[in-house]
C-alpha cells in the first residue's frame, strides 16, 4: 500500500493503525490464492466475450419496445447470450423477475404439478424459499398448497448425504432440487462436482427427474457451471453475481428448452411464454453487467479470503475456512453474539459509498422468519453483489459477508468492520 493510502485510512477514515496494519499484514499472505482468481477471471472473461461476439451483438439491441414487447431484439439476444455462457439448450432472463426467489419460484411452479413430488437433497433450502414452498408462513399461493408434495434430505456431517439419496426418492419424485451456495446456514458452498456427482446418483435412479440448481451467489466461481455437468435446470438473481453491479432487477432461469417453455409459460402465460415481456431499457445495463461479472466476481472472493484471513486468525470460526475450497461468493463469520454481530455490519455499513452514515438495525423482512440485520450501502437496493454483510439474529450469529465491487472497497469494509470490533472491546489485536 502506498503512503498516501496508508495516511489517508489513518487519518481521515480515523481508522486505528493496528488495524489497518493487521488487515494489510494478512494480505501479503494472500498472493497466491489471488493468482488462482485471477485465472478463472481471464477465462470466464473471455468466454463471455465470445458469446457476445458468436451471437453477433450490436448496439440495435440495446432499444427497446413498448406493449407487449414483440419483436424486443436486446430481449432475445440476452437471452441468447446466457444460454452460451451457461452451455443451456434455452434461457429466460429478464428484469421483471423481481429476485433470486421469484426466479427459483418461477422453475419449481412452472414444472411441478399437484401429486408431483419436489425433493431438495441439500438440506433446508434458503430462508425465503421456505416460504415459497409452503414450509413456513401462511400458505397463500404456495407449492403446498397446490397439491405439490416436498422432502428433504438432511446434510450429512455439512455434505449431500449421497448414500441415502435413493431412499428419498420415489414414484412421484419429478424433481430433485440442489442449492449450490451456503445461504443462511452453516455449511460450505457446494462444489460442481459435488453438485454433479449427486446428480449422477439421481439420475441413476430414474433419468426422467429434473434436477434443479439453485445457482445463486456461485456464477463465475469456477470455470465452468452446474448446466454444463448434468443439471437439466438452474435458477439465479441478477442483482448477484451476472448482473455485475449494473443490472438494476432481474432473474435468470436457464437450462433444457423443454423445461424453459413452461416455466415461461408460468412467467407470462401459455401461449405466449417468451414471445412478450418488455425490458424497460434494461439490456444495456443487463449485458454490461454480465460483461463485467467475472472480474467482479473475482474482486469479490479476493475480498472473502482476505476476510476469511483476518477474522479466521482473530479466532473466530469462519465458513468456509481460508484455504476450502470456494463455490459461492459468500463468507460467513461465526460471532456467537448479536452485539458482535451488530458491529461488524456496522462496519461494513460505514465503509460503503451510498448510505454511509446509516447504522443497520435489526427487523423483519418479507420472506425471512426471524429478524435480520443487513449492511447494504449499495447503488442497487439490497444489491449483494455489492459490498453487503447480513445475518438472521439468530444463534449461532453468523454474519453473511459478500459482494464487493471493487477488492478495495472489500478491504475498506473489513478494517471499518474490525476497527468497530476494536472501538468497543469486542476483539483484541496483539
Ligand atoms: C439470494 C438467494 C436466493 C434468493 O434470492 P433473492 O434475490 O434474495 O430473492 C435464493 N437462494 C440462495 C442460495 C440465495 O443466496
Amino acid at each position: 500500500m502506498l503512503n498516501i493510502s496508508y495516511n489517508l485510512l489513518a487519518n481521515e477514515y480515523d481508522l486505528d493503525k493496528r488495524v489497518i496494519k493487521y488487515v494489510l499484514d494478512k494480505e501479503m499472505e494472500l498472493k497466491s490464492k489471488f493468482n488462482n482468481i485471477d485465472e478463472i477471471k481471464e477465462y470466464n472473461q473471455y468466454k463471455v466475450i465470445k458469446a457476445m461476439q458468436d451471437n453477433n451483438l450490436n448496439s440495435t439491441h440495446f432499444t427497446w419496445t413498448t406493449g407487449y414487447g414483440y419483436d424486443d431484439m436486446g430481449r432475445d439476444k440476452v437471452e441468447q447470450i446466457y444460454s452460451q455462457i451457461f452451455k443451456t439448450e434455452d434461457a429466460l432472463v429478464r428484469p421483471t423477475i423481481a429476485s433470486g426467489t421469484h426466479a427459483i419460484n418461477l422453475t419449481l411452479s412452472g414444472l411441478l404439478k399437484p401429486g408431483d413430488e419436489l425433493v431438495y437433497i441439500t438440506g433446508a433450502p434458503y430462508d425465503t424459499l421456505k416460504k415459497s414452498i409452503g414450509l413456513e408462513g401462511d400458505m397463500k399461493g404456495t407449492l403446498l398448497e397446490f397439491g405439490i408434495k416436498y422432502k428433504e434430505l438432511p446434510l450429512k456431517d455439512k455434505k449431500i448425504d449421497l448414500d441415502n439419496i435413493k431412499n428419498y426418492i420415489t414414484k412421484d419424485t419429478k424433481m430433485v432440487g440442489l442449492q449450490r451456495s451456503t445461504g443462511y446456514s452453516n455449511r460450505n458452498a457446494f462444489t460442481i462436482k459435488e453438485l454433479s456427482d449427486a446428480i449422477d446418483i439421481v439420475k441413476e435412479i430414474d433419468q426422467n427427474i429434473i434436477c434443479f440448481v439453485d445457482n445463486c451467489y456461485g456464477e463465475f466461481i469456477e470455470e465452468y457451471e452446474p448446466s454444463e455437468f448434468n443439471a437439466d435446470i438452474m435458477a439465479g438473481s441478477l442483482i448477484k453475481n451476472p448482473g455485475g453491479g449494473l443490472a438494476l432487477s432481474g432473474g435468470y432461469i436457464v437450462g433444457r428448452s423443454d423445461l424453459i417453455e413452461y416455466v415461461s409459460n408460468r412467467a407470462t402465460a401459455p401461449g405466449i411464454g417468451k414471445d412478450c415481456g418488455l425490458t424497460f431499457g434494461m439490456t444495456r445495463n443487463v449485458l454490461q453487467g454480465l460483461f463485467l461479472a467475472p472480474h467482479i466476481v473475482s474482486e469479490a472472493i479476493k475480498g472473502s479470503i482476505l476476510l476469511a484471513s483476518v477474522y479466521s486468525s482473530l479466532g473466530f470460526e469462519t465458513v468456509p475456512k481460508l484455504n476450502d475450497k470456494r463455490s459461492d461468493i459468500i463468507q460467513a463469520i461465526k460471532f456467537d453474539d448479536p452485539e458482535k454481530l451488530i458491529k461488524f455490519c456496522e462496519g461494513i455499513q460505514s465503509a460503503s459509498p451510498v448510505d454511509s452514515y446509516f447504522a443497520p438495525v435489526p427487523s423483519e423482512m418479507p420472506g425471512y422468519e426471524e429478524e435480520v440485520i443487513m449492511a447494504a450501502g449499495a447503488f442497487i437496493q439490497g444489491s449483494s453483489i455489492e459490498l453487503s454483510a447480513d445475518g438472521p439474529m439468530r444463534e449461532p450469529y453468523f454474519a453473511y459477508y459478500q459482494g464487493g465491487l471493487t477488492y478495495e472497497h472489500c478491504k475498506l469494509g473489513i478494517m471499518k468492520s474490525l476497527d468497530n470490533l476494536l472501538k468497543y472491546n469486542m476483539v483484541q489485536i496483539l
